[in-house]
């Protein structure tokens, strides 16, 4: 397709970079400096040279506006905070005797002050530091970080464009400071946080903005009609200001809905929206509201948070009809490219057939100045880029890895009864208690045990060839043993294997998975120095082999106890990865569940009677708008069954969730078919079992009585008060008892004291009964 040339040549920009680096020398510099071996100088002087190539490259790869203030040095949501100077008074004292130092307390702790809650930023794997506000909170504007940033970007001869997280976000994303009512809103801060925000866009206009990025992803959540006569105010008063710069207000994640009217009718300059996947509506919502006339859209066509190649010639469709419905387009990636990985180029290992298909954060700034070039210029000076892009879909459209016929014929081969167990739960239940021989208010644990320095040494002793397969395998069958005979001494009743053998609970499935890539470089910010290395779900999936029989049968031959199999489910596997834009989540689900399911067969055949599909990540996947909860929930809870029901009626299948807040997915948790659930609810007091009570969960379940998320180990009345507490909820007969979550973090001190006080609980509180 031709399209016309833009009004105005329409320039390429992003929101924001990866930070840590080509080497991850953020990360570094940041941990070497808690460690005292950097100093703070050194490592200012890490992230002002991490800035400039990084905007060295993006300017390098075509990019005309680089975005400032994105930078961090733990997270924006955290610089927010700093920004309007909502520091908890706990942190107070810390802030005011150093303020990196003071930063960083907030972000961590100290020995003696709390952190502050850190949660998933809207549906990525991101997460950040949540603001604590209150009725007394006072803002006041410290613009030093942004207009630091900005000078710097603009020294360097850059056009840039600060990025601020907006004011009604903020407010959304904040909740009430320790000691205030828990109903309080935040967002009734708002007419004390505008003034701050003006105050701060001036400072920015001062220093050379021309136009700065305002950051409201909340607004494409379902939102009440208070919230968004709160946008309007913000906007028209932010907008009303005389000393601002032009104001850009970005949207991105999903669509913006009832929030496009609002933003499109406010006195702002121009407004980003997500044009992707379930955001694509956005563009028949912006005719439908007569476009922007006079304002300035940045197009938001390349996917931010996938490492798919962008399909050039439907952007530039799409691209092509926004021409028409306002004065500037601009070409952008859909939100900050934080959430993908640096460079596809640095992955030698990955096949080139497949690599050809991917885009990781530097690829998608070509692909952005390319369509920016193709959309101001006419496609044919892209001619080249668009053949080649052509040629690469192609290749991946017909490849025999995201093809394969078999695996293609049993996705479709699937009934109903593949997704239903034999018997209902009701009849199930008194098989599984026969069988497996528990007593009441059986004790078990999550599935890992504490993962030791030896066991790291051994896996990178393993990976450097210091030792074979083999001694590799002595070692895991060693502490095996030790975990086995630990959890027999302590008198536990379902045992685990401890999965010392497991690097991470989605990547070691995914390296025995036929379809599923792995990538050597590919780190992605979970939080603050925490990089994670997502794999890649690139093809159709099979299971050549059986993954983890081979060790759980090992444990069951060390003792008479049930040895409980583990397995992460479907869903978690396609949230902890990059997902295929190809086919529908639920197909990509569903070959997951059918590799899981041979593997539950497998375990079942090879004696194992309890097998636990773990699937913490079910509550976190739902889309940002309830309208889309049912059919991903529907998706979701038939792939669980796939994977879990071709097995006998006396084969108890558990499954594991953390992250309290159940309350809206009871349905769907029954929904699994699980014969017992395991779920986090020390921390919230048990409130997790009254949810399940109230919406008749029927089911066994197991609320942890022991928060493994801190080392202190608990008493026995505090277990044992919490299991009464539980029996208020869950008669005895289907209550378990077994901590929060896997033990991997912990030390075994901590974990040996904990597991034979909780033992210890469960007898009390039976004899009781
Ligand atoms: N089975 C896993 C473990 O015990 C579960 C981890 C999780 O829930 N995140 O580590
Ligand atoms: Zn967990």
């Amino acid at each position: 397709m031709t399209a016309k040339p833009a009004a105005a040549a329409a320039r390429a920009t992003v929101y924001g970079y990866p930070r840590q680096g080509q080497n991850r020398e953020l990360k570094k510099a940041i941990e070497g400096y808690w460690k005292g071996r950097v100093t703070a100088d050194a490592l200012r002087q890490t992230a002002a040279d991490l800035r400039r190539s990084n905007w060295q490259q993006l300017t390098e790869a075509g990019i005309h506006e680089v975005p400032t203030g994105d930078f961090s040095y733990y997270d924006h949501v955290l610089d927010t905070s700093v920004m309007v100077s909502a520091v908890p008074e706990r942190h107070r004292e810390a802030t005011a005797a150093d303020a990196l130092d003071g930063y960083f307390a907030m972000a961590r702790g100290t020995q003696d002050v709390a952190p502050l809650e850190m949660t998933k930023w809207f549906d990525t794997n991101y997460h950040y530091l949540v603001p604590e506000l209150g009725p007394d909170t006072v803002f006041a504007g410290d613009s030093t970080k942004q207009v630091a940033e900005l000078k710097e970007a603009l020294a360097l001869g850059h056009a840039a464009r600060p990025v601020l997280v907006g004011p009604i976000t903020y407010l959304l994303l904040a909740k009430p400071a320790p000691g205030v009512a828990a109903d309080f809103q935040p967002i009734t801060l708002l007419d004390r946080l505008l003034p701050v925000y003006a105050r701060v866009l001036a400072d920015l206009r001062a220093a050379g903005a021309e136009w700065v990025q305002v950051d409201e992803p909340a607004l494409v959540q379902d939102r009440t009609p208070a919230d968004l006569n709160a946008a309007a105010r913000a906007y028209r008063e932010l907008g009303g200001a005389t000393d601002r710069p032009k104001l850009l207000v970005a949207s991105y994640f999903d669509r913006l809905g009832d929030a496009l009217q609002v933003l499109a009718a406010a006195p702002v300059e121009g407004l980003a929206l997500d044009f992707t996947d379930s955001a694509a509506s956005n563009l028949d919502a912006l005719a439908a509201v007569g476009g922007l006339p006079g304002k300035r859209l940045v197009a938001g066509v390349v996917n931010g948070r996938n490492i798919w190649i962008n399909d050039y010639q439907k952007s530039l469709a799409t691209l092509g009809t926004l021409l028409g419905l306002a004065d500037q387009v601009d070409v952008a990636a859909s939100c900050s490219l934080l959430h993908v990985p640096l460079d596809a180029n640095a992955e030698r290992d990955i096949d080139p057939q497949i690599r050809r298909w991917f885009a990781f954060a530097r690829q998608k700034t070509t692909e952005i100045s390319t369509l920016a070039r193709g959309l101001a210029q006419g496609t044919h000076v892209i001619a080249a880029e668009l053949a080649a892009n052509r040629a690469d879909l192609a290749s991946r459209a017909h490849s025999a890895i995201t093809h394969d016929p078999a695996v293609r014929a049993r996705t479709a081969a699937i009934t109903d009864a593949d997704g239903r167990r034999s018997q209902p739960y009701a009849q199930r239940t008194a098989a599984q208690r026969a069988h497996l021989g528990l007593p009441v208010l059986p004790t078990t644990t999550i599935g890992s045990f504490p993962q030791t320095d030896e066991l790291r040494v051994a896996r990178a002793d393993l990976r450097a060839g210091r030792i074979d397969a083999a001694g590799y395998e002595e070692r895991i069958e060693n502490e095996i043993r030790e975990v086995i005979s630990f959890q027999e001494k302590t008198g536990v009743d379902v045992l685990v294997h401890g999965e010392p053998e497991r690097n991470d609970m989605v990547q070691y499935f995914a390296e025995q998975l036929t379809g599923y890539v792995a990538t050597q470089h590919g780190w992605v910010q979970s939080y603050g120095t925490r990089y994670v290395r997502p794999p890649v779900l690139a093809g159709d999936i099979s299971r050549p082999e059986p993954m983890t029989v081979r060790w759980t049968t090992f444990a069951q031959g060390q003792t008479s106890k049930p040895v409980k199999g583990m397995l992460t489910g479907p869903v978690t596997m396609l949230a902890w990865s990059f997902v295929r834009d190809d086919q529908p989540l639920g197909d990509t689900a569903r070959q997951v569940a059918l590799a899981l399911r041979d593997e539950v067969n497998d375990l079942e055949a090879a004696g194992t009677s309890a097998i636990q599909v773990d699937e913490p990540a079910l509550r976190e996947t739902l889309p940002l708008r309830a309208a889309d909860h049912a059919e991903y929930l529907a998706w979701a809870t038939e792939s669980f069954r796939l994977s879990t029901s071709g097995v006998r009626p006396d084969t108890q299948i558990h499954t594991h969730m953390c992250y309290a807040e159940f309350g809206d997915i009871v349905q769907a948790i029954d929904d699994l078919d699980a014969d017992v659930i395991s779920l986090e609810a020390a921390r919230s007091h048990m409130q997790v079992a009254d949810e399940l009570a109230e919406h008749g969960y029927p089911r066994e379940a197991g609320p942890g009585v022991w928060d493994i998320h801190s080392p202190r180990i608990p008493s026995t009345d505090e277990a044992a008060g919490l299991l009464r507490k539980g029996l208020d909820a869950i008669p005895a007969e289907r209550l378990w008892v077994n901590p929060d979550c896997g033990l991997k973090t912990r030390g075994w001190p901590e974990t040996r004291a904990s597991l034979e006080i909780l033992v210890a609980a469960a007898r009390e509180v039976r004899a009781e009964l």
